[in-house]
């Protein structure tokens, strides 16, 4: 495969034991080496490039696309499971192919349709959200349960999705239970990770 899995160096910057998180990382890849069509990657794919940062232990994963090379950085604590890993491995695929990118946004204003965002703080139990983050729940609550239907719908004002990155921790931690769930939403990330499914 050659959607930068292979060339990505495990960087770390900060953090405490970092043996866990490492082998987080190895297991979240060789999980996208089993499920990910090396048809619907990049085709250019010297051009991207994905590196880790580990923070410190209890902040929260997330990725950040680098527009001025194209690439991506995945934030991680060294508590971090394998299942967040995949996560952020969702909004590195959605952000390093831009026609996987429209295709989710796309799926997810036809699930949403018209549904108002709410703010995630009011809505889900445990609330711990920033004040501006805003969900939409549709009937992701079938795969995905009351509280964390609300951030697969997730409204990033149409410049990103969380469909991959919950669809494949989805896919990771129960795939016969989602496909079951909620076989459109099943269907879609495995059409994307097999290369059918393009913007
Ligand atoms: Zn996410």
């Amino acid at each position: 495969m050659n959607n930068g899995t292979k060339s990505c160096d495990n960087k770390v910057a900060l953090g405490g034991d970092v043996r866990k998180v490492k082998e987080a990382v190895r297991n979240g890849e060789s999980f996208l080496q089993k499920t990910y069509s090396t048809v619907s990657i990049s085709n250019e794919p010297d051009k991207y490039r994905t590196r880790y940062v580990v923070m410190r232990a209890g902040e929260r994963a997330y990725h950040r696309g680098e527009t001025d090379t194209s690439s991506s950085a995945i934030y991680l604590s060294d508590n971090d499971s394998t299942a967040t890993v995949i996560h952020e491995w969702g909004h590195a695929i959605e952000y390093q192919n831009p026609s996987i990118g429209r295709a989710a946004r796309a799926f997810l204003e036809r699930r949403v349709g018209g549904e108002p965002a709410q703010k995630l703080n009011d809505v889900v139990s445990h609330g711990g959200y920033r004040d501006d983050e805003r969900g939409r729940s549709d009937r992701f609550v079938e795969a995905f349960g009351k509280d964390r239907a609300w951030y697969v719908g997730k409204d990033y004002g149409g410049r990103a999705t969380e469909i991959m990155s919950m669809g494949m921790e989805q896919l990771y931690n129960d795939p016969a239970g989602f496909a079951k769930a909620d076989p459109e939403f099943f269907e879609f990330v495995i059409g994307v990770l097999h290369g059918r499914i393009r913007g």
